[in-house]
Parts: structure tokens; sequence; C-alpha cells
């Protein structure tokens, strides 16, 4: 089966863990269908604060932050956030919690790029992060993805 090419302006669902709007004429189809399987989840609260005490992540928290955020968040990486680790952004030593809003999907070699380089980040708002390159450049990272905030470096600035 493949995702509806034009879903209604309105979309009531999403294609898998891409980011591909489904219309309900789209569901109604697949529901119709003899050999579909059709899983229903109750909808989850993204924004929602849950955490817990441990350093471990609870599955409940980490399927919300793959919701949220579908792929690594290290500015246009695509692995998908289901194979990624989280990380705590601000690290659990230092009083940050395991809970959606401190918990970003990142792929084995940019949580290592994050933990031994100097790439940086903040989080501006829930799915939304600022990150800095060690040359200090800008990126913001969201649902609509990458986006580099520096003006291209004007050619001689001396004219
Ligand atoms: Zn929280
Ligand atoms: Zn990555």
């Amino acid at each position: 089966m493949k995702p509806d090419p034009n879903p209604v302006a309105n979309p009531v669902g999403r294609w898998a863990d891409k980011q591909v709007p489904v219309s309900t004429a789209q569901i109604k189809e697949w529901l119709r269908a003899r050999d579909t399987t059709v899983i229903v989840r109750p909808v989850i609260d993204l924004a929602d604060c849950v955490p817990v005490d441990s350093y471990e992540i609870p599955d409940r928290i980490r399927r919300r932050v793959e919701l949220r955020d579908h792929q690594c968040r290290f500015p246009g990486c695509p692995k998908q956030a289901t194979r990624c680790d989280l990380d705590h952004a601000q690290p659990h030593g230092q009083g940050g919690s395991t809970c959606p809003c401190n918990l970003v999907p990142l792929c084995r070699r940019h949580h290592r790029a994050k933990t031994f380089s100097r790439w940086r980040y903040l989080i501006v708002l829930p799915g939304y992060y600022l990150w800095t390159s060690p040359n200090n450049r800008h990126f913001l990272v969201g649902p609509e993805g990458t986006r580099a905030l520096d003006p291209p470096a004007s050619p001689d600035p001396e004219k």
C-alpha cells in the first residue's frame, strides 16, 4: 500500500514514521480493504511532561519522543528516531529529567558528535532545536527539517 499522493488539507494521520500526512479518505479505503491490518493507537499528548526518576528511558517515554521528532535531530540527518539513542539535553547528572521535554533522538554517530566535539544544541520549543557548530554556524532543526540560520558570507565585504 502507498500513502495518498494528495492528502486533504486537513490530514488526520501520518504514514508510519515518515512525514507523510494521511487523509480520512485514505484511512477509509484501508479499512475496507480485505488484506489490510490497521493498528489504532490511542492519541498521545506529545507535549505532556511525564518524568521518571531513573536514567533509563521507559518505552512509553521513548514512544512519545519518537512520535514528536521522527528522525535524528542533528542538522540534516535522516536516521529514523526509532533507531536512535535518546540524548538527555540537560545531562541527568546535572538535574536533567528523564522526560520527553529533555530527551532528543540522536543517531549513534551524532550522539558521539555531541558528546565528544563542540556541537551544541538548545531546545527552543518542544521539537525545535537550535544547533551551534564547532565553527559557530547555527541551524534550526524542527518538524519541517533543517534551516541554516547564518547569512551567506558576503563575497567581498570591502566593496
Ligand atoms: Zn518534561
Ligand atoms: Zn544523526
